[in-house]
């Protein structure tokens, strides 16, 4: 076969790894061209929440591709968009009123930080500057990388990302966190701060607790510093609750989802926001509404397939699923971390993760991340390490047996690669 045209993400062509070819998929299996079931231990990169082809979210596809395509969302609408902003407002935190629609969690990132500096703008008062935590990760664009981490995943592009604040982690003592952020709003000229809500992803799987997320936003709110949850990982049930901001009691102004609105079956976020943000873009003087669009903003059929995700939220037992994946995930972890060579275990919902002690290299580019990649696939486990830390996060329909499978594709793992 000649060499594939396609050029895949955060992929090295030149190492001439092999490229597995997926054709079906269901519940938590991936079954390749060549005959292999792969159990897709990661969710497909965090999007699959309840199963891949639910066959509830496919039925509303397919009904909605007999009615309408695709619809200009400018000055026009559609039922599906209609129905799952009114489901969207009635499960999210009270406040949350206004729902903006876009196709990705970068964009849904984008839209928030557009309708901050909007907010600000529109009211006359002059604040520009954005609040990151470190390790963040919020997208690939430019806006959403230049309030991530700088690193490896951005050097190329760092001249041309625009300059925030990064507020340090939380570590077990979360008190220079909360000093550093209460200075950082005291100056004034803070337009908002951005959250991945008790568990950052692309950063290395890191959690902190509940406790400390309501400490940042109340930090916030006291100084009217607007506070962005990007929750495009973990919403949907992921940290063990539909929101993971719902386990400090915080209510965002402005709320990022995208992953797993659609049950993660096809592409569609976005951004809610408070009253006074859509107030302040609410006007008869047209210079002040609020420009962002894309050609797909709000797609029927996307929007079609979140309203049944919406349905199977309301009627299936959900957070039974997770809390019963959860708490298996637990024993796992609990017997993994009996390993000399694993660091760190950490959980949040149905997320665990480990560091494996490799002596000296650790990191994103970790020679550790690509071995045990192949180790996994070849017990046909689809897990994609961050540099030396291995996590799984699988779709909440996994059952015992897999799990099981997961966790010894870890420990071999672990064995033949660790120190
Ligand atoms: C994945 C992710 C994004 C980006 O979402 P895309 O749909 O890949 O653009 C943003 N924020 C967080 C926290 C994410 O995990």
């Amino acid at each position: 076969m000649s060499r594939s045209p396609v050029w895949h993400p955060f992929h090295q062509h030149g190492l001439g790894e092999d490229i597995p070819l997926v054709t079906h998929a269901e519940g938590a299996v991936l079954q390749t061209a060549d005959g292999r079931r792969v159990l897709d231990a990661i969710s497909s990169w965090w999007v699959t929440t309840h199963g891949h082809n639910h066959p509830r979210i496919m039925e509303a596809i397919r009904r909605q591709t007999q009615k309408l395509d695709q619809l200009i969302f400018a000055g026009w609408t559609h039922e599906p968009a209609e129905t799952l902003a009114r489901g969207l407002v009635e499960i999210m935190p009270d406040g949350l009123d206004y729902v903006f629609y876009s196709d990705s969690g970068s964009t849904a990132v984008e839209v928030a930080l557009k309708m901050a500096l909007g907010y600000w703008h529109n009211r006359d008062e002059v604040r520009h500057r954005i609040l990151v935590l470190e390790h963040s990760y919020h997208g690939d664009t430019i806006g959403a990388m230049s309030v991530g981490a700088r690193g490896v995943f951005n050097r190329p592009y760092a001249p041309l990302l625009f300059d925030v604040g990064t507020i340090p982690f939380p570590a077990e003592n979360p008190q220079p966190t909360l000093d550093a952020l209460e200075q950082a709003c005291a100056k004034g000229d803070v337009a908002a701060f951005i959250v991945e809500p008790l568990l950052l992803g692309a950063g290395g799987m890191l959690v902190y607790p509940p406790q400390v997320l309501a400490e940042m936003r109340a930090i916030c709110a006291a100084h009217g510093v607007l506070f962005i949850a990007d929750e495009v990982m973990t919403g949907w049930g992921r940290t063990g609750t539909l929101l993971a901001c719902e386990q400090a009691c915080v209510t965002p102004d402005i709320l990022c989802l995208a992953k797993g609105l659609t049950g993660g079956s096809v592409p569609l976020a976005v951004t809610l926001a408070t009253a006074p943000i859509y107030d302040a873009h609410y006007s008869l003087d047209r210079d002040k509404l609020f420009y962002h669009s894309s050609s797909f903003t709000a797609n029927p059929i996307a929007c079609a397939a979140a309203v049944a995700n919406l349905e199977i939220w309301r009627e299936e037992p959900v957070l039974d699923r997770i809390a019963t994946l959860a708490q298996r995930l637990a024993q796992k972890l609990d017997a993994l971390a009996q390993m000399p060579a694993i660091t760190q275990p950490r959980q949040c919902g149905t997320m665990i993760a480990f560091d494996v002690e490799t002596g000296s290299d650790a990191g994103y580019l970790a020679e550790i991340g690509p071995k045990l990649r192949a180790h996994f696939f070849a017990r046909d486990v689809l897990i994609r390490p961050l540099g030396n830390t291995v996590y799984c996060m699988p779709p909440y329909c996994t059952a015992q047996d897999d799990i099981d499978r997961i966790a010894e594709a870890m420990a071999s793992g672990v064995k033949a690669c660790g120190r």
